[in-house]
């Protein structure tokens, strides 16, 4: 049986980032594992405000496991508490993902890999695709795992060592970046300046078509993938920086998820259509 494992940082990085590729294959019959790092509940880090912080995790997890269903995939549930954007005070919390014991964290994922024993594993790239230390967290606990899972000599306590066949990376093509950025330009809006708080410059971000392998349609799942992403309503329902853009439009520019292929490497330049290829 075909089997998908995803390592991601965040409730809602399932739905409006991988939404349309997990949906897709579900749907085609293979099992979907999706492991979410943190609770999702950053920015209440004194104690005054931990039950807001522990109220926030039980809306955030309860969103999770509604999109999870929707996209027919399994949850294994968050065990951290989220980092927060860059210079965020919930990053300097010890129980932090970013701050907890990173040999702890691997030897979980690793025990997660040798139990699901997938094909394939999937987690978010060097950059955590717009530099959210969550992210970047995750790509290196999951590149670590993903190569000690099939190492008998690592974490012999955490199961029957398993070798994955691929590890892929999540990527924000960077010609998709640009149009957008061009757009809000366009509508006078500022690109460098984006998101809650304003600390996020979309013209840092983006993978450059050359370094894209693989490239997902999810065109037949659009709406499947709506309907996760909606489950997500404490962070805006999905959409992201699109949002404002008519309906039509949206589906034009996500209509494809891209991939690097991690592990084997491979030559530069987009040319797999499937994970499975
Ligand atoms: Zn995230």
């Amino acid at each position: 049986m075909k089997k998908l494992l995803l390592f991601l940082a965040h409730p809602d990085d399932e739905s409006f980032g991988t939404g349309g590729t997990v949906a897709r294959y579900a749907a085609e019959g293979v099992d979907v594992h999706i492991a979410i790092a943190t609770d999702g509940a950053a920015g209440s880090i004194a104690d005054d405000y931990e039950l807001g912080h522990e109220k926030l995790a039980a809306v955030r997890l309860k969103e999770l496991k509604a999109a999870v269903s929707i996209l027919n995939a399994t949850l294994h549930p968050p065990h951290y508490r989220d980092s927060g954007y860059i210079n965020d005070p919930a990053n300097d919390h010890p129980r932090a993902f970013i701050n907890a014991d990173t040999d702890e964290q691997i030897e979980r994922l690793v025990t997660l890999i040798r139990q699901i024993r997938p094909q394939v594993m999937l987690t978010h790239d060097e950059t955590g695709g717009y530099y959210h230390p969550d992210h970047i967290h995750c790509w290196k606990i999951g590149t670590a795992a993903f190569h000690a899972a099939a190492d008998p000599e690592q974490y012999p306590d955490a199961g029957e060592p398993h070798q994955c066949d691929r590890l892929y990376y999540t990527a924000v093509p960077k010609n998709r970046v640009q149009w957008i950025a061009r757009m809000m330009r366009l509508r006078g809006k500022d690109p460098t300046k984006i998101g809650k708080n304003k600390d996020i410059d979309l013209t840092r971000i983006g993978v450059p078509s050359n370094r894209l392998h693989t490239r997902i349609d999810y065109r037949s799942y659009w709406e499947i993938k709506r309907a996760a992403s909606r489950c997500h309503a404490s962070q805006g329902g999905g959409g992201g920086f699109a949002k404002w853009m008519p309906l039509w439009m949206q589906k034009w520019l996500y209509r494809y998820d891209f991939f690097i292929r991690a592990y084997p490497l491979t030559n530069d330049g987009f040319h797999e259509k499937t994970f499975w290829s």
